[in-house]
């Protein structure tokens, strides 16, 4: 059976930008394959899986609500996706189906992309939230030897997430922040906050490290308020968007064996398609 089509799997995927990514390499590269939405119920997903070996898929992403319920339809997960505990992408070792996750991935090329250096001296993180957007953030960091405080709304599950993680990985009631941010070298908005449709993310950066660089994991709109507000103290600032476009290169060198890159062009295609679905972003 031929291989030659990916996917991305959640619900719902029709607003994702991973095909118009994956689109935009296939083209690039020259590659005769395909990049298509999967809009699966919980419900569904065992059809989805059914004949999955003989479907032709070389692999996919897997999003919400999908991320931990894959997992059983696998022969196994790989490092990363166990550290994070959850699985963002699936791909073909042999005749192996595995889990994988390339969000941290996403996260630390995103940041190393926009602020080169800026792990030189860095020591102490904040991640607002504990989702799973949290678990890509606090890995990354934690890879790169920062102290990680988790502050979240729910202090169980950032209890949990700090557990989960170990040493150099603690929680904290939401409140917090204010203190901890003033000696933080990084402040992350891991949280759904200021998201399209959603509430701002509402937070006083009046006592944030001066220096501090302010990472929104948000890319609709491209420039949260929090970014906003975080510019205009002088902060260095880095979306969302990169962490899209960085996660995918892992998947995509997975299932069509070219290595992609992140380009100038290609973070604008995906810009102009944002700001034109997006009044104001
Ligand atoms: P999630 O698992 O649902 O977690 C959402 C988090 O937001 C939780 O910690 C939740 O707190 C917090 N939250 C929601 N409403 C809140 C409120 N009113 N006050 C305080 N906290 C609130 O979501 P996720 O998957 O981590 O995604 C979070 C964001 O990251 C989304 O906007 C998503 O689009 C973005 N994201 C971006 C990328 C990228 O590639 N750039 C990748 C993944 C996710 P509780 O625990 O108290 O409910």
């Amino acid at each position: 059976m031929r291989r030659n089509k990916a996917f991305v799997l959640g619900q719902p995927v029709g607003h994702s930008r991973s095909p118009m990514l994956h689109g935009y390499w296939l083209k690039k590269e020259g590659i005769d394959g395909s990049y298509e939405r999967r809009e699966v119920a919980p419900v569904d997903l065992d059809a989805f899986f059914a004949h999955f070996r003989d479907s032709g898929w070389v692999g996919g992403n897997v999003t919400v609500p999908h991320k931990t319920a894959v997992i059983p339809y696998l022969d196994r997960i790989d490092a990363d996706a166990e550290a994070m505990g959850a699985v963002n992408t699936v791909y073909w070792e042999g005749d192996k189906l595995i889990g994988g996750n390339s969000d941290a991935i996403g996260f630390l090329g995103n940041i190393d992309e926009l602020v080169p250096g800026w792990d030189r001296n860095a020591k102490r993180a904040v991640i607002l939230g504990a989702g799973g957007a949290t678990r890509a953030a606090a890995y990354g960091l934690l890879s790169r030897g920062l102290e990680v405080a988790i502050c979240n709304r729910t202090l169980d599950k950032a209890k949990a997430l700090a557990k989960h993680f170990g040493q150099g990985a603690t929680a904290h009631p939401w409140d917090d922040y204010r203190a901890l941010i003033a000696d933080c070298d990084v402040l992350v908005n891991c949280t759904s906050l200021g998201m399209l449709n959603q509430p701002p993310l509402d937070v006083d950066l009046s006592n944030l490290k001066p220096g501090a660089v302010v990472y929104d994991v948000i890319y609709v709109p491209l420039e949260t308020e929090f970014l906003k507000a975080a510019k205009a103290r002088g902060h260095k600032t880095v979306d969302g968007l990169g962490m899209l476009l960085h996660q995918g290169v892992k998947g995509f060198s997975r299932w069509f064996e070219k290595t992609p890159e992140v380009t100038p062009e290609l973070r604008q295609l995906l810009v102009d398609d944002i700001r034109a679905k997006t009044p104001g972003a």
